[in-house]
């Protein structure tokens, strides 16, 4: 098994095949990501000595939750046409951590659920149980030639009753050495999977950051530095205590621009955390928006990303109402 053969088969099986959910792309960024930690040292043993790498079906479950908590419950992303059929572990997720926007980051979820809602992927995913919904581990072998599809051992074996995968190290060298490129098209071909059902913005950067990377919001306290009071409560700002606020969720919008964002005291920024504010501070900020953009340059520019030929206003309405279809909960402010 040469790295051309290697490489050939891995776009295959990404790029063609069965594509009814996406466990396959979930299953390739865990191979991807588990070889990566690997160190070269124990990969080049493990060939010398002819020996696979045993992986237990544990740690691909706990993956798998924390690749798809992130797309349901931080980022809402829908996994196929039909929402009333979601692939089991969406249906897991949803069942251990409920339905409604979660603002805290997962590694604040209580570790009862989390344990719990391993234990059912498992089972249900790649367990025997599985046999009855998905085949995830068996199938991501079966390599698409003409117009049959040929199931190939090449990366791995596996082994139900042991409930673990034999990763060959010749697999594991190669996902280490290629990681990037070939985590690059993983992430596009999952992506490329999603946006046929999504309509939110920055797909591919939530698809490919389940862990969340904020920038400083301080430089915002600057360019909105006329206002004095909070944008919700309308109480005075207290100087130390001044919120730079993302007024459509950043978990939908998932970038720092000031169109979105407003300066709120510290309570109702921490009251509103990742919701959305009800539909009279829509107007508000369309009202400030436009009153402002010919006084905060910084507000100009951004207004003029999103401004499509239906204007800007109609931009940030669609914002907000695409944000609450998606699930985003409405929170009352004063
Ligand atoms: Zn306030």
């Amino acid at each position: 098994m040469d790295d051309k053969y290697l490489k050939q088969t891995f776009i295959s099986i990404i790029t063609k095949g069965s594509k009814s959910n996406t466990y396959k792309f979930a299953l390739a960024k865990f191979l991807l990501d588990y070889s990566n930690a690997i160190t070269k040292q124990s990969i080049d043993d493990h060939i010398k000595n002819n020996q696979s790498i045993l992986v237990d079906y544990d740690l691909i479950a706990n993956s798998f939750l924390t690749y798809f908590w992130h797309q349901e419950c931080k980022y809402r992303i829908k996994q196929n046409y039909q929402d009333s059929k979601p692939p089991s572990v969406i249906k897991i997720i949803r069942n251990v951590f409920g339905t409604d926007y979660i603002p805290e980051p997962f590694k604040n979820m209580p570790k009862s659920k989390i344990n719990q809602a391993q234990k059912k992927i498992k089972q249900r995913v790649f367990g025997k149980e599985s046999q009855k919904t998905s085949q995830v581990i068996p199938r991501f072998q079966n390599i698409r030639e003409g117009n049959s599809s040929i199931r190939r051992q090449v990366f791995y074996d596996y082994d139900d009753d042991a409930s673990q995968i034999e990763l060959k190290p010749e697999s594991v060298k190669f996902f280490s050495e290629n990681y990037v490129f070939l985590t690059k098209l993983v992430l596009f071909e999952w992506s490329k999977f999603l946006e046929k059902v999504n309509t939110i913005p920055r797909l591919i950067a939530k698809v490919e950051s389940y862990e969340i990377k904020r920038g400083p919001l301080s430089k915002y306290v600057k360019i909105f530095k006329d206002f004095e009071s909070c944008f919700y409560c309308n109480g005075s700002l207290d100087k130390a205590k001044t919120h730079v606020d993302h007024f459509i969720p950043w978990s939908y919008i998932f970038e720092d621009e000031s169109w979105n964002l407003v300066l709120s005291c510290e309570k109702c920024n921490l009251k509103k955390s990742d919701s959305l504010a009800d539909t009279k501070y829509l107007k508000y900020l369309i009202e400030r928006n436009h009153t402002y953009q010919t006084k905060i340059e910084d507000l100009r520019k951004s207004l003029l990303k999103i401004n499509t030929q239906k204007g800007w206003q109609n931009e940030i309405a669609h914002h907000y109402n695409n944000c609450q279809e998606y699930g985003f909960s409405k929170v009352l402010l004063s």
